[in-house]
Formats: C-alpha cells, sequence, structure tokens
C-alpha cells in the first residue's frame, strides 16, 4: 500500500459521498464528476429532513455549491466551478467559500460564499497532511478577538481533527492511508453528534472528561491493542482501518457488519452514556429496559466469548455483542440509533422517501414502544417503519449488485422500545439555542467518574 495515496478515496465501502479524493490533494480535489450533477438531486437543505418529521435535531445530507452542482461531505472543491469548499460547523454542513476581503480580513482566510461580512475561517491544519481535513477553523479578522467557539480546539486544528489525541506513526508506511480512512469516518461521526445536539468537548476543553481519540497501532512483543472506550478516550486498533484485516477479523467473530464509522458509534456511546444516563435521572429506566449495569462486566464478557451468546439473543438485542452486558447493548443499541438516523437523513435529503416503497412488511405498533403516549410517540414509530422499508429495499438493491446486504440486521420488537429510549435522551439533553459546545462542557463537569472499559487498554501515546 502506497504510504499516502491521495488520489482517489480507497474504500469501497465509503463511497456514497462522492469521488472523493484527499481534501488536500492538489490534483484530486474533490468533488462530484460534472456528469454526476443530476439535475433530480433534491439538494436543497431538505424541508423533510428526519428533523422536521421527528422534532429530532438532525440533519440535511445535501449539499450544494454555488454553481448549484450536488457537493458532499469530504469535498474541499467543487470540480466543476473550482469554488473552494470546506465543513462549517455553525452551517452543520460543506458550504461553498470565498476568499475573505475587505478591512482586517487576514490572508487565507475565508468566508461563506455569499456572506462577506460574515465570520472567517482558515483551514484545518490536517488539510495538507493525510487526514485531508476538509473542515474550517474560526479565524478572527486583523484587530479582533479570537472568537469563543475556538475555545477546546488544538492551535490551527479543527474540532474533529482536536480530538484526535495519537495517530499512528507516519513513519510506517502505509499508516497515511489508514489514518485518512479513520478521520474520514470520524468527521462523520462528529458532525453527525453535532447535529443532533450532542456535547462534543475535546480534551483541550475538559482534560479530565473530554473526547479524545487514540489511534494506536499493534507494536512488536507489545499487549495487543484492543478497541475500546475509558473515562472519554476512545482507543481504535489503526488495523482496523485496512480493510483485509477488518474484514477478516468480521468473519472470525460472526460479526454481519463491522465498519470503522460503526467502532466510532459504538464506542461513543459508551462515552455518552457515562455523561448523559449515568449521573442523570433517565438512570432508573435504563436499568429497566436494558438491565442493571452493575452486573460484573469482566465476567459477563468471559461468559460471552466461552459459551456464545443466549440461544433467543436475537429475539431481545440489536445484535448478539448487546446481549453481552446492559453496557455494551446501549453501545450496540445506540449506534443503531446513528446509523438509523444518518441513513434516514441522507435518504430524505436526496427526496428518498421509503412511504412510496411498495412492499409489505411487519411493521412495528404502539405496544412495542417504551412510551406510547409521548407526544412524539406516533412521529418516532413512523421513522422506525419507514426505516424498515427503506432497508428492505436497500437490501434488494445491495443484492441486485451481488452485494453483502446493506444492513445486516433484523431489528426485534425489543429493540424498538430501547432506541425510542435512546431517541428521548438524546432529543431531551439538547442545550436549544445555547452553543453546544459551552453547555457540554457544564455537563461535563458535573459528570462523575466513569467506570467501564471495553477491554484493557494500551497506555496511550505509544504509537
Ligand atoms: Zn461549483
Ligand atoms: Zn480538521
Ligand atoms: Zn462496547
Amino acid at each position: 500500500m502506497n504510504q499516502v495515496d491521495n488520489s482517489m478515496n480507497a474504500s469501497s465501502g465509503e463511497q456514497a459521498d462522492a469521488q472523493p479524493a484527499a481534501p488536500g490533494d492538489a490534483e484530486g480535489a474533490i468533488t462530484p464528476a460534472v456528469g454526476q450533477a443530476a439535475p433530480a438531486l433534491a439538494a436543497e437543505p431538505a424541508a423533510s429532513t428526519l428533523a422536521t418529521e421527528l422534532a429530532a435535531p438532525t440533519v440535511s445530507r445535501a449539499y450544494r455549491c454555488q454553481c448549484e452542482r450536488p457537493i458532499f461531505l469530504r469535498n474541499s472543491e467543487c470540480l466543476a466551478c473550482h469554488t473552494p469548499l470546506g465543513y462549517v460547523i455553525e452551517r452543520l454542513g460543506v458550504m461553498p467559500l470565498a476568499p475573505a476581503a475587505g478591512e482586517g480580513a487576514q490572508p487565507d482566510t475565508f468566508t461563506v460564499f455569499g456572506d462577506p461580512h460574515g465570520k472567517t475561517y482558515r483551514r484545518c491544519a490536517n488539510f495538507l497532511t493525510p487526514a485531508g481535513c476538509n473542515w474550517m477553523v474560526p479565524a478572527a479578522r486583523e484587530g479582533e478577538e479570537l472568537p469563543p467557539d475556538t475555545h477546546g480546539l488544538a492551535p490551527g486544528y479543527c474540532l474533529a481533527c482536536s480530538v484526535t489525541r495519537t495517530i499512528p506513526d507516519l513513519s510506517v508506511e502505509g499508516n497515511g492511508e489508514l489514518w485518512r480512512k479513520l478521520e474520514t469516518a470520524k468527521r462523520r461521526l462528529i458532525s453527525q453528534l453535532l447535529a443532533l445536539g450532542l456535547p462534543v468537548v475535546s480534551r483541550h476543553a475538559d482534560a479530565v472528561h473530554g473526547l479524545a481519540f487514540d489511534f494506536l497501532s499493534n507494536t512488536p512483543g507489545g499487549p495487543h491493542v484492543m478497541t475500546g472506550h475509558q473515562d472519554g478516550v476512545i482507543t481504535l486498533n489503526a488495523e482496523e482501518a485496512e480493510d483485509a484485516v477488518r474484514e477478516r477479523i468480521r468473519a472470525e467473530m460472526r460479526e454481519p457488519y463491522r465498519t470503522l464509522l460503526g467502532h466510532f458509534r459504538h464506542e461513543v456511546g459508551h462515552y455518552y452514556w457515562d455523561l448523559l444516563v449515568q449521573p442523570t435521572q433517565w438512570i432508573d429506566d435504563f436499568r429497566a429496559l436494558f438491565g442493571d449495569e452493575r452486573a460484573d462486566y469482566a465476567a459477563a464478557l468471559q461468559t460471552h466469548y466461552e459459551q456464545g451468546p443466549p440461544p433467543d439473543w436475537a429475539d431481545r438485542f440489536v445484535s448478539s455483542y448487546a446481549s453481552t452486558h446492559p453496557w455494551e447493548d446501549w453501545a450496540e443499541t445506540w449506534a443503531h440509533y446513528l446509523h438509523m438516523a444518518d441513513t434516514a437523513d441522507t435518504a430524505m435529503s436526496f427526496g428518498v422517501d421509503a412511504t412510496n416503497v411498495e412492499l409489505t412488511s411487519d411493521l412495528f405498533t404502539p405496544a412495542d414502544l417504551w412510551q406510547p403516549d409521548d407526544p412524539d410517540a406516533g412521529k418516532f414509530l413512523d421513522f422506525i417503519n419507514g426505516w424498515v422499508l427503506l432497508t428492505n429495499v436497500l437490501n434488494e438493491l445491495s443484492r441486485s449488485m451481488g452485494q453483502p446486504d446493506y444492513y445486516p440486521f433484523v431489528l426485534p420488537r425489543a429493540a424498538v422500545g430501547k432506541l425510542q429510549f435512546i431517541h428521548r435522551v438524546v432529543t431531551q439533553q439538547r442545550p436549544g439555542d445555547a452553543p453546544s459546545m459551552v453547555v457540554a462542557a457544564d455537563v461535563a463537569e458535573s459528570a462523575p467518574e466513569p467506570a467501564q472499559a471495553e477491554a484493557p487498554q494500551q497506555a496511550p501515546g505509544q504509537s
């Protein structure tokens, strides 16, 4: 593998965004092929996203250049009109940019296209590294103070990059490519968390409870790096970014689904459990739905690996691993919620409407919900049933191409109530109009010490 193969997105599993070359790669400046700019795409910030359907804070995944062509999450330049593009957190999306002009404009800064007097931004310091980051960092005009939303950022880096604490050793051939895949998946994760209004607090802002990612590699004679979460630190073995390795492990573990994004969504679920469930009024409902997490975690893991899941796991859990322990059930179901929300948002952003699907399917009923009387319950049920219809079609489309199922799961009735619980935890913690990072820091400070770890971890910083 080339150390830095920036020319194209190598991961066939993650191509939905476009032809995303490296944002930092001058040649490959990313963008949809022009011919791809199908006018049929409803790329307006869609009126009917999951957000409107659910009164939930989610987001459009369809973005548009100032030249009206569709652009995608990983783009840094429009191939058609060469307008620079970048992800702007306040806009929760990829925006066309213009060089900042006028009084006090600093070199190499940008404003959002069409908003010349608005905020100014720089490119993230990882724009030109193998991480290929296309996110924008708040900048200041001359004589202005740095905006308060740079709180918690590593100098020069965007929020997504600021939560990375340890990167793979780039002197090792191939690690640049692995790092790029890791960061690409992580940016999608972080953009969704922000869209959901979840607190994303870096370790720079909160050294104790902030979020940090360590991408570690096995070293000769050293301990095997285990994927896991502890006290806000998410560790991932960088070899998981290697398709052949990840696929081998997936087959060995008999998992239907194993992706970098899935790892991140699962592990960040543990983080949010520490933050939003354990120290809050939700804990009693959590125990009623998922079980008592005070059960011995190490013993539960050992039982799982020695004896396998209970025979009826498929009736009770979204995955066999979820049957291990209430913490893992939470993290697996949480990851599922994020999968569903992002996929549904993307579908709706592009005008794909599952309610048009002609298919008879066993749909869920109010009796399957945790709180059928909640004012939001009907919409949530529609969302779940829309998901069933959508994924039935997506699976058939995958099979038409000879690919594995797009959605290789069967959602059991028992998981629907848990998903509704997660939906309520997510929506009710929203800070309203307050900047989420500020509120998040307050929440984080009051959170007690978390306790669980997926597995023993290698000391950070070894790679
Ligand atoms: Zn354009
Ligand atoms: Zn960045
Ligand atoms: Zn876990």
